[in-house]
């Protein structure tokens, strides 16, 4: 058997082939460890009769593991110079495709429909491209695709605000988007050696695992997360300040979102920082009637 195309001289080999130069603005590295991949996907719990997505597949240095452990593997990748590479070191491997698109402008849910229909186990398995990490994340579960959960590399410091439990520093409306549909924890923190080029911040990889059951159940859940961004607008400010100047005509109706928080035993003078998922879920929907 070949050498795993992620070996530091395998990686060499398949870049100068190529002439391949990096892009730093596509976020660009590439990991040069079998260990660190055979630990993602280990955390993916993959069987043959799974399927994984995986944006940016790069070289193919983790599609490889992933076609090894899953039935099929379908990557979506936006660099147009990856796609000879990639047919030909994912030649050994016939349950791949690769998808020549950019992630956000993806139709993932026709593409689900079309390519992974029989699998009923899908997982999101990537070493994401970090510049645009929260919108990949945030795109992938408002698409509401029937996915169990995901295994993605990123740069720490959003790994942080992403599990982060409420009273914390790092806890936030991004904490709150995707808590409500997953179950969040840091997997790994990796260090920068096993990358190629190094990237400037510190990287972890996450597990999502999707709840049976939402946290909370609201009336409309674009709602929830409107009043939860409003709330960290201004981040030391109270939840009656924030959600005045956020929310419609907040000024005019003060008297109405007070009368909501108190209704739902959320003190005014709380900050938006030590609310939980619940109870944004209950404010939510106690001022949902005011504002539609
Ligand atoms: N999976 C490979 C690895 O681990 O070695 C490469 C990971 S690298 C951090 C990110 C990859 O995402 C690159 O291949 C890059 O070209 C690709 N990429 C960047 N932006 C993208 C986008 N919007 N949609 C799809 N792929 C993208």
């Amino acid at each position: 058997m070949q050498k795993d195309i992620a070996t530091p001289v395998r990686t060499q080999e398949i870049l100068k082939k190529y002439g391949f130069s990096f892009k730093k603005s596509l976020g660009q590295n590439f990991l040069i460890d079998p260990n660190i991949l055979r630990n993602i996907v280990a955390h993916a719990e993959l069987t043959k009769d799974s399927a994984a997505i995986e944006i940016g597949p790069g070289i193919g240095a983790l599609t490889e593991h992933l076609a090894r452990a899953a039935g099929k593997v379908v990557a979506f990748e936006i660099d147009q110079r990856l796609l000879p590479v990639l047919a030909d070191t994912l030649s050994p491997y016939d349950n791949v495709e690769v998808v020549h698109s950019d992630i956000l402008e993806a139709d993932v849910k026709q593409i689900f429909a079309d390519k992974l229909e029989s699998y009923k186990d899908v997982m999101v398995v990537a070493n994401l491209p970090y510049y645009v990490t929260t919108p990949i994340l945030l795109k992938l579960l408002m698409d509401r695709l029937p996915i169990r959960g995901m295994v993605v590399m990123m740069q720490k410091e959003v790994a942080d605000r992403i599990t982060a439990k409420p009273g914390t520093k790092a806890y936030g409306s991004l904490s709150i988007a995707i808590q409500y549909y997953m179950k969040a924890e840091v997997a790994m923190i990796v260090p920068k050696a096993v990358f190629m080029p190094q990237p400037n911040v510190e990287s972890a990889v996450i597990k999502l695992t999707r709840h049976e059951e939402p946290p909370v159940h609201v009336i409309d859940e674009d709602f929830l997360f409107k009043v939860s961004r409003g709330s960290f607008v201004q981040r030391r400010k109270t939840i009656i300040n924030n959600l005045q100047s956020s929310l419609p005509n907040g000024k005019q109706k003060k008297e109405l979102i007070l009368q909501s928080l108190e209704k739902v035993g959320i003190n005014p003078t709380r900050r938006g920082e030590t609310l939980t998922i619940e109870e944004f879920g209950r404010l939510a929907d106690e001022l949902y009637p005011h504002f539609h």
